[in-house]
């Protein structure tokens, strides 16, 4: 099933920006390839519908924050694929619903809150069974976690000709998505995800649990600017500049810390001269709506 077509893979190479440095930088625009499902999520998406279309389920089942790009990208992927969904969302139902779940809604998603005890354990509230029978439900993990997550992810470096890079790097939430790549990355490649959670020690662990063979990666914690959706006035400050310098906008939460990173590995000569980086955008632009009219540029 190929509900979405990759059509719009954008790839703007900054030579002049790195040229001082002798680093090929490219940035792979997965941001680009659709207004809802952003970036990696339709990779990992891809997988856990495949396999909930052969087990002839009708409905997916998954969890979030009401801001997380994963519910939004699960509600339109559905969409797209003619299965219904179902979102368990964190916390209490708020009087207004930010955007993030009003275009879930609006796609087709059914919302259902829980506190945020109950969240923590992934407890199915006991409505949901009321409405729907469980052996219909396909239950996806939060943030897309799980192996049919990465071998869809592992697609992500066949939608070109990579070969010509030495590194390639991304942010890292719950590890799928570079699980994925770390399994399909050619040995001369070193792949390095920017973890954007602070004090994770189990992150590797569980990145290894999803790999067939013990394929070498790399991973950074000092990027995180503070922890999950945290961010800084430098953080937003580098995001704006990069913005006007590449063109390129990224979001607060994944992909300003990734470009972060990569200018500050280059810049300080970690990243080699005469490498050939591929960074990849992952999306999550939505994400930006909590943020207070006026702070990014773009
Ligand atoms: C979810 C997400 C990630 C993290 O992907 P994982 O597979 O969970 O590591 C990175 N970037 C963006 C924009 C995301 O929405």
């Amino acid at each position: 099933m190929q509900a979405i077509q990759v059509l719009n893979i954008k790839w703007d190479s900054l030579k002049n920006r790195y040229f001082p440095w002798g680093v090929d930088v490219d940035v792979l625009r997965l941001d680009a390839i659709h207004p809802f499902i952003s970036g990696n999520k339709w990779f990992k998406l891809s997988g856990y519908l495949q396999e909930a279309v052969y087990q002839s389920k009708k409905k997916l089942l998954t969890f979030g924050g009401p801001y997380s790009n994963h519910i939004l990208s699960t509600a339109a992927a559905c969409h797209e694929a003619n299965l219904s969904s179902i979102g368990i969302i964190r916390g209490e139902k708020p009087t207004s619903l930010s955007d993030t779940l009003v275009n879930a809604k609006n796609l087709g998603m059914q919302l259902f809150f829980t506190s945020r005890e109950a969240y923590r354990t992934k407890q199915i509230p006991e409505d949901v069974w009321k409405q729907h029978a469980e052996e219909e439900v396909y239950r996806v993990e939060e943030g897309g976690y799980g192996q049919r997550g990465a071998e869809g992810a592992s697609r992500i470096l066949s939608l070109m000709d990579t070969q010509k890079y030495t590194h390639i790097l991304l942010a890292v939430g719950t590890g799928t998505t570079v699980a994925g790549l770390v399994s399909a990355a050619l040995p001369h490649q070193q792949v390095t995800g920017v973890c954007v959670l602070k004090n994770e020690p189990g992150i590797e662990s569980e990145i290894k649990a999803l790999l067939a063979k013990p394929f070498p990666f790399t991973l950074l914690h000092n990027y995180h600017f503070g922890g999950y959706a945290k961010k800084t006035a430098h953080l937003l400050q580098f995001m704006n500049d990069w913005f006007k310098s590449t063109g390129i906008p990224s979001d607060f939460v994944y992909t300003g810390k990734l470009f972060y990173a990569a200018d500050d590995l280059i810049r300080t000569g970690k990243i080699k001269k005469g490498s050939s980086v591929l960074l990849i955008h992952t999306g999550g632009l939505q994400g930006n709506h909590s943020l207070p009219k006026g702070t990014l540029i773009f």
